[in-house]
């Protein structure tokens, strides 16, 4: 059997992955808030996670692999876009749930085994904070309840690498007068008649968010699991607090043991952000006409634990190499097995770069039933996302030589007009001019619109 090795975020280590029980590999990654559209950010874990999972279907057997992923669907987000909206809060959240589930499927996600939603957990939740009272890890004051940091100084902050003074110093919000220790976190609050709410020992209220995540793994997966998973912007406090609450709620347990963290995704080398114009959606690159499979193709090119730069010169080198691969594969039957050395990239903590680069070496040989093989294995080249790729790209060949002597004929006469004008036109349908002594280049950008370049006089 293959051996996988994890870089878990628990123990700062690469380990060599030991399932508690290989006839029922469990994993749980925490999902979205659902009230908007997923940006590009959003989808790193899932495909990075996605990636995992197919291997361990692979390696464990399909019907051996469990995976959990929830859906937030009660917010402060939600109920301020339902009171700016003026739409209902179960309208919303079930909108934007099938978003996240289309387009995600669009980048080749497999639907994980379980998608609970945190409104049909609530007397789990319940529950759950009813036993951390009970064993003194928990309690309630004017109608919250709040975990206390004090009652497992031991073990809070383990993942983050912090210590709870250290976390006291550093913290600058303001300190609501009912907490005991500035780090004590809500496990429940009160709501008022418009927010949503349930009846709860502590009067109508609603769960804070880290509570969803523990009831939901324990009640799905149980108090010990093999792999948590999530961006490392949750490792604190929210995986922080996930832990304190599951271990104090169920101490024989060992909660999640492995943790995966991936990186943030940038956009041209910077920061996505509203503020920078830079911030766009899944939804929005597939109405661009970007293809969900070179979506995944150029988050599959960068290791999960560096940061992820999306460019558009990487996806339409990956558009380029995705129409080559699938010309290649066209009407063929998968090798039986992956190659060796694709499989082995990816069980060396999950190495996508270097299958890719393995899956290079396969179509260079020609070796069409290897790179299928290995493209299923990662979840490309697969029929239903390869629509886009029939289509032919359009021959830009005529063009590239037009611009060329166009440059010669310039460089002779010293009038620059014709080649400008013809680089303009090029320029305006959306192709990148690369022009050299060599030759010409038109490389289309991720706006070209082939309609452009007919007629051009
Ligand atoms: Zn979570």
């Amino acid at each position: 059997m293959t051996t996988i090795k994890l870089h878990n975020s628990k123990t700062r280590k690469k380990e060599v992955f030991t399932p508690i029980d290989p006839d029922n590999v469990q994993m749980y990654v925490c999902g979205p808030t659902v009230y908007d559209r997923a940006h590009l950010g959003n989808a790193r874990p899932v495909v990075v996670f996605d990636v995992l999972f197919r291997l361990l279907r692979h390696v464990y057997g399909a019907e051996h692999v469990t995976y959990a992923r929830n859906f937030t669907d009660v917010d402060d987000k939600i109920n301020a876009r339902a009171a700016e909206s003026g739409r209902e809060i179960g309208e919303i959240t079930a909108e934007t749930t099938q978003w996240f589930l289309d387009d995600m499927g669009a980048l080749g996600a497999l639907e994980p085994t379980h998608m609970p939603r945190a409104t049909q957990y609530i007397p789990q939740m319940v529950e759950m904070i009813e036993d951390l009272i009970a064993r003194g890890h928990a309690y309630a004051a004017e109608g919250h309840v709040l975990f206390a940091v004090d009652s497992w100084r031991e073990g809070y902050g383990q993942l983050s690498g912090r210590s709870v003074d250290d976390m006291i110093a550093g913290a600058r919000v303001e300190v609501a007068p009912y907490k005991k220790n500035p780090m004590d976190f809500v496990l429940w609050k009160p709501s008022d008649a418009e927010q949503p709410g349930w009846d709860s020992p502590w009067g109508r209220g609603r769960p804070g968010w880290h509570i969803e995540c523990s009831a939901m793994s324990h009640d799905l997966l149980g108090e010990s699991f093999d792999i948590h998973g999530g961006g490392n912007d949750l490792m604190f406090p929210h995986h922080e607090n996930e832990i304190a609450q599951s271990c104090c709620a169920n101490p024989e347990g060992e909660f999640a043991r492995y943790w995966l963290h991936n990186e943030m995704l940038q956009v041209e080398g910077k920061k996505m952000s509203k503020s920078l114009g830079n911030f766009f959606t899944v939804r929005d690159l597939l109405e661009q006409g970007i293809p969900g499979e070179v979506v995944r193709f150029v988050f599959l090119q960068t290791h999960y634990r560096k940061p992820m730069d999306w460019t558009e010169k990487k996806a339409s080198e990956a558009e380029a190499t995705l129409r080559k691969w699938r010309a290649l594969t066209a009407g063929i039957e998968p090798a039986a097995t992956a190659a060796a050395a694709v499989l082995d990239a990816l069980a060396d903590d999950l190495n996508t770069a270097g299958a890719i680069a393995e899956m290079h070496k396969l179509a260079a040989a020609g070796d069409a039933a290897g790179l299928l093989a290995a493209g299923q294995l990662v979840g490309l080249l697969s029929d239903e996302m390869g629509d886009w790729a029939a289509a032919p790209s359009v021959d830009l060949s005529a063009h590239e030589a037009r611009l060329f002597a166009a440059r010669q004929t310039a460089m002779e006469t010293k009038d620059f007009a014709e080649m400008d004008r013809l680089k303009s036109a090029y320029t305006e349908a959306g192709l990148e001019v690369r022009m050299s002594k060599t030759g010409v280049e038109l490389v289309p950008g991720t706006g070209f619109d082939a309609a452009k370049l007919e007629g051009l006089e």
